[in-house]
């Protein structure tokens, strides 16, 4: 369940240091000597990352960098590239190429891990808004390029007025920017409508990390990417940006071309994320959530899905799916009414959805039903985690109208198999749920899989 590295480089030595360090930190690791093999493995496997040495014979880096951005079953995937010197024409050959981020040998750990878990993120995010709206990588590229055309809002965090003409004046050619020497204004600023924000770390009035670290923690200016403008020597503090969650840093002096791919790149993730969640929110929202517990219904975990039978056909990539179902519920009405019926459900609903992890999918596919799918998760796993959300709504009461009522639930666990359709694995949770039904209710049970060979 871990993420999957892909390390490319022509030396053997080179591929070894990087693969030992990324292993440690429980990375999965697959490696690839030259360009062309990395565009193979690339297209066959589900990757996270790529970290591109820059120099190789035959096939460069900056090429194979820019072949997978110009795939449309690869160009998703965010590529470091790996540079020998600090060469400015290296880092702009690759920004060129369509490259995420950089990183100069000798490799430094911190500064490594925290380039990684960075982009990581990033793509965690964007693979979750891509499944959610029913989107492929390979499908969502006319968005992407409608995208590459809008105009960016940019804030800038500077109290130097000097320096803050460097940045601000070469970027006003294309985009609109804000400068503002005071922190505390700038706050209020981030909230309307700003698109990237730049942080000079190191100011005269105020303290760059603290800034940040303030924009992260505030609702309205969480999802604004941050870029930090920084000195070579800042590393420690650089490094502590990372951990609050900035997503990129240049440094001084600023050469301009990289600061505007930089920019360029910043403003792109977030029109891009924007987007995928707008039309999230606009298209689908209305026709496939239900009112009641705000849950998708049976149409949107239907079309939600979709991509992990594709990954589990394609990649062998498991996937689990399980169903729940609320125990003697026609009793309870019968009892308590329809009305407390209704609340009853919602809260078991919050109760499920808030246990999953944020790339589960969770539908109210029926009346007093519900449906998750789990992506990467084998049977053993789904298990646990049914059971873990089975026993917290069975322990905790729930109260509705000033009672405190115990409600249990029972539900049906199957692993999908390679070959079955959606209702073929439907009809074997369907199955355990009535088994343990009749094995008395509040249970969990795992399905049964007769191989048709
Ligand atoms: P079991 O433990 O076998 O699941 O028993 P059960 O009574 O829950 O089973 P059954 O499927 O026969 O009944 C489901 C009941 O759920 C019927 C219906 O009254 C109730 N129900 C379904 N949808 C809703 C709803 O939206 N609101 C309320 N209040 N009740 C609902
Ligand atoms: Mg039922
Ligand atoms: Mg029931």
């Amino acid at each position: 369940m871990s993420a999957r590295i892909l390390i490319v480089d022509d030396l053997a030595p080179n591929i070894h240091l990087l693969e030992v360090k990324l292993q440690a930190e429980y990375y999965d690791v697959v490696t690839a000597r030259s360009g062309a093999e990395a565009l193979k493995i690339a297209e066959k496997e589900k990757l996270d990352l790529i970290l591109m040495d820059a120099m190789m014979p035959g096939m460069n880096g900056f090429e194979a960098c820019e072949k997978l951005k110009s795939n449309p079953k690869t160009w998703h995937i965010p590529v470091i590239m790996v540079t020998a010197l600090e060469e400015t024409k290296d880092r702009i050959a690759g920004l060129e190429a369509g490259a995420d981020d950089f990183i100069t040998k000798p490799i430094d750990d911190f500064n490594l891990m925290a380039r990684v878990r960075s982009l990581l993120r990033l793509k965690m995010v964007t693979d979750q808004l891509l499944s959610h709206t029913g989107h492929t990588s390979a499908n969502s590229r006319p968005l992407i390029e409608k995208i590459n055309k809008r105009v960016g809002k940019i804030l800038l965090i500077e109290d130097h007025e000097l320096r803050s003409t460097k940045i601000s004046k070469p970027l006003l050619k294309t985009h609109k920017v804000l400068v503002e020497g005071d922190p505390v204004k700038a706050m209020k600023l981030a909230g309307s409508g700003i698109d990237l924000i730049i942080v000079s770390l190191v100011s005269n009035n105020f303290d760059g990390l603290r800034v940040c670290s303030s924009l992260k923690f505030r609702e309205e200016s969480r999802d604004i990417p941050i870029l930090i403008v920084g000195d070579p020597e800042d590393e420690a503090r650089l490094i502590k940006a990372y951990d609050i969650g900035i997503n990129d840093t240049i440094m001084r002096p600023i050469e301009l071309q990289e600061m505007h791919a930089r920019v360029n790149t910043l403003l792109r993730r977030k029109f891009y994320a924007d987007s995928l969640r707008d039309n999230f929110n606009e298209n689908l929202e209305m026709v496939v959530s239900d009112p009641l517990t705000g849950l998708g219904n049976r149409r949107y975990f239907d079309r939600a899905i979709e991509p992990f039978f594709t990954a589990l056909k394609e990649e062998n990539e498991d996937f689990s799916i399980m169903v729940f179902d609320i125990d003697h519920f026609k009793r309870v009405n019968d009892i308590l009414g329809h009305d407390m019926g209704d609340q009853i459900l919602k809260e078991i609903a919050a109760r499920i959805v808030t246990n999953m992890r944020a790339i589960d999918v969770v539908s109210r596919y029926g009346g007093e039903e519900f449906m998750i799918a789990m992506p990467k998760t084998v049977e053993a796993e789904a298990l646990i985690a049914a059971d873990r959300v089975r026993s917290l709504i069975a322990g905790t009461p729930i109260f509705v109208e000033g009672q405190a009522l115990q409600i249990t639930t029972s539900a049906g666990v199957a692993q999908v198999q390679q070959g079955e359709q959606l209702r073929d694995v439907f009809k074997r949770a369907d199955d355990a749920l009535y088994k343990a039904k009749q094995a008395g209710r509040n249970k969990v049970f795992p399905a049964v899989y007769k191989d048709a060979a």
